[in-house]
């Protein structure tokens, strides 16, 4: 398989403040992750193994993976990311290699930051092995594990894994010594609502009605993804209308559109 399947992107630009709310998950990631690569001497002279790191979960579009790229962009990192799906869906009989494979690129390029996204789609519970597809996962999360298990922790090559499926991974990813903390990232609180909203509008040109608390109050249940499409419709709205800058009613329209369309997608499917 091809190395460049793998999405490198030897830097990135997303920083901290970018990211709203999370500020105690921020914290937990910037211990385990940043860290280890930026100040490796404070655990040799306390005599501690450093993190490898960390697993993050929680609901889809809430900042998993802004703040794995962010502490990439800060530690000046490589961001190797890899999307559990497709290293078993497009390399079919290729997982475990291209597993094998981004440990290496990943050891080359360091320092670097190994990104798994939707990693239960490789290491979810199996409820049997009778398929080959099932086979073929199964060894790619053998494979993982053995890398997991191999690599040395005082290399420069740190593993943030993301899922939003705690509740199917397979008990020996998350056996200790593999991801040494799991961090819960969760939807927004009204707060953080209120700091995406002013993060996604900030180059905006916006009327002086603007109240964020009240947009914050009207969008409950709303992802960072989400709060980020209302932004960008309430700004569709206005340049539809001409007008001279972004108005409340463009964002309370903005609501409805994206919380409307979001309730059509909660809907089982018949
Ligand atoms: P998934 O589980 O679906 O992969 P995720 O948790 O990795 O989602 P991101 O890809 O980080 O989510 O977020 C998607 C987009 O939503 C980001 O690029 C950003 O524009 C916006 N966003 C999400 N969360 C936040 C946040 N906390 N602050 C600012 N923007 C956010």
């Amino acid at each position: 398989p091809e190395v460049s399947a793998l999405e490198l992107i030897e830097s990135t630009d997303i920083t901290y403040d970018q990211i709203g709310g999370l500020g105690d998950q921020l914290r937990e990631i910037r211990e385990v992750v940043e860290l280890p690569l930026v100040k490796p001497e404070i655990f040799e002279r306390i005599g501690i193994e450093p993190p490898k790191g960390a697993l993050l979960y929680g609901p889809p579009g809430t900042g998993k993976t802004m703040i794995a790229k962010a502490v990439a962009n800060k530690t000046n990192a490589t961001f190797i990311r890899v999307v559990g799906s497709e290293l078993v869906q497009k390399y079919i009989g290729d997982g475990a290699k291209m597993v094998h494979e981004l440990f290496e690129m990943a050891q080359k390029k360091a320092p670097s930051i190994i990104f798994i996204d939707e990693v239960d789609s490789i290491a979810s519970r199996r409820t049997d092995d009778t398929t080959s597809a099932d086979r073929e996962i199964h060894r790619t999360l053998m494979q993982l594990l053995a890398e997991m298990d191999g690599f040395n922790r005082r290399s420069n090559v740190k593993i943030i894994a993301a899922t939003n499926r705690l509740d199917i991974l397979d008990p020996a990813i998350l056996r200790p010594g593999r991801f040494d903390r799991m961090v819960f990232v969760p939807l927004p609180e009204a707060d953080g609502r209120e700091s995406i909203f002013k993060i996604h509008s900030a180059k905006m040109t916006l009327s002086d009605e603007i109240d964020f608390a009240e947009l914050a109050k009207m969008t409950e249940g709303a992802s960072g993804a989400d709060i980020k499409a209302v932004v960008t419709e309430a700004g569709m709205f206005a340049v539809r209308g001409e007008k001279m800058s972004v108005e409340k009613a463009d964002f309370i329209d903005a609501i409805h559109k994206i919380m409307e369309s979001k309730k059509k997608e909660e809907l089982p499917v018949p």
